[in-house]
């Protein structure tokens, strides 16, 4: 069988990929701590599930229009732009199987051949691949070090050409967790402006913030609309509510793109899952119970950074590591355990893997060979044996 050119530079996802296989040599038998894939370890609230169950019995079990269920479009829409000077119109909003699907669904309706897209470095590792099945050319764009990696106009100015069409960046990142400030995005998305480039703001984990101020992280819909060009945001169910399964993601754009983007989910997917799209309403619109909820996650997952962070600076201080203001993982260089033998972050987290039973992400996946990314999405004990296995390997 051949197959076409649309995928022939396609790569499985590194990160589910880890995943996949730590949970393969557990049930082999294997003592494995799984740090791989990002996905909470919280199960989701009881309430937002017995809102799906009541549904389904209610024979909520049917289609629903291509863009999602009305009144969840309105809610997400809400969501999004609550505290903003964006309007809350559920007609910018398409509710899809997971952002995942909502950030394919942006790249394909606005790449295509001979476009470039910018891509902040280091990147989700699903960025590139979407680009690329689009047709159009990944560009990653690496920020200084001293910055986190945290772009700015002038990182841009030396990589934009006039085919340059979008940039797509995560805040807080996946992997880094850093966060841009409203500032230094406000200067972001005056760049993208200035040069006719469509922004698109992966927010998925803009509730998992640990910033002193708290609340959400700043976001591209904080902006002032006029300051800000085409714009594309995108947000979902899965990290702050513990909704990983469920397969919630939406989009927040101009109702022209909303609409473009809902024809072509029309023949894709259709629909996000119903009983899923009535247990995000149930969680969006359940004020009190959701910031309970959110809230204990929440102070988990800043436990957690703050625990890898203590362990690294005590047990790995040859590996440094950039402290996340959001998110929930820790990325952190593996070169100094580069020899003969071990050359890349792959060979490290290979080694790693083999020697401790801790599964890792190489750096490979988002972009930079010199680090590697674990999850803090375990439990504390999980991340503690963790850590402590992988310095028995590097050697602290
Ligand atoms: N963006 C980033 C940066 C992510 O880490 C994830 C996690 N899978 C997603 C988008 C997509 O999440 P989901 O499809 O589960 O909504
Ligand atoms: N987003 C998570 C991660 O980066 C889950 C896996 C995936 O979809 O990439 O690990």
């Amino acid at each position: 069988m051949t197959f076409s050119e649309n995928i022939a530079r396609l790569r499985p996802s590194a990160t589910v990929a880890v995943s996949t296989l730590a949970r393969k040599l557990a049930a082999e038998g294997r003592d494995i701590i799984n740090l791989g894939a990002g996905e909470p370890d919280f199960d989701t609230p009881e309430w937002v599930s017995a809102a799906a169950i009541d549904g389904i019995r209610a024979g909520r079990t049917r289609y629903t229009p291509s863009a999602g269920l009305p009144e969840l479009r309105t809610a997400a829409a809400r969501y999004m732009t609550a505290g903003t000077a964006y309007p809350a119109d559920g007609a910018r909003v398409v509710v899809s199987a997971g952002a995942k699907q909502s950030l394919f669904n942006a790249c394909f309706c606005l790449f295509g051949p001979g476009d470039e897209v910018l891509i902040g470095s280091p990147y989700w590792t699903s960025y590139p691949e979407m680009v690329t099945l689009a047709r159009a050319e990944p560009v990653p764009v690496a920020g200084s070090e001293n910055l986190d990696f945290l772009l700015t106009p002038e990182d841009l100015d030396g990589v934009a050409t006039p085919r340059t069409r979008g940039l797509i960046l995560s805040t807080p990142s996946n992997p880094t967790g850093a966060v841009y400030s409203k500032d230094q995005l406000g200067a972001i998305a005056g760049w993208a402006r200035e040069h006719g480039v469509t922004l698109i703001s992966d927010e998925i984990y803009q509730e998992i913030h640990f910033g002193d101020e708290g609340g959400k992280a700043p976001g591209a819909l904080d902006l002032d609309p006029e300051t800000v060009g085409d714009l594309v945001v995108t947000n979902g169910m899965s990290k702050a509510y513990a909704m990983t399964g469920w397969r919630v993601g939406f989009s927040y754009t101009t109702p022209e793109l909303a609409s473009k983007m809902s024809a072509f989910q029309s023949h894709v997917s259709l629909n996000a899952a119903t009983p899923s799209q009535v247990a995000a309403l149930e969680a969006l619109t359940r004020s009190d119970d959701a910031a309970r909820d959110k809230a204990r996650m929440l102070a988990a997952f800043r436990r957690r950074r703050d625990l890898v962070a203590r362990l690294f600076d005590e047990l790995l201080p040859g590996c440094p590591y950039i402290l996340p203001g959001g998110a929930f993982y820790l990325y952190f260089r593996v070169d100094g355990a580069f020899n003969d033998k071990l050359t890349c972050a792959n060979d490290v987290c290979a080694r790693i893997l083999e020697e401790s039973g801790v599964a890792i992400v190489p750096g490979e996946a988002f972009g930079d060979t010199r680090f590697a990314r674990m999850s803090t999405a375990s439990s504390d004990e999980e991340i503690e044996a963790g850590v402590r296995r992988m310095a028995a390997v590097l050697g602290g």
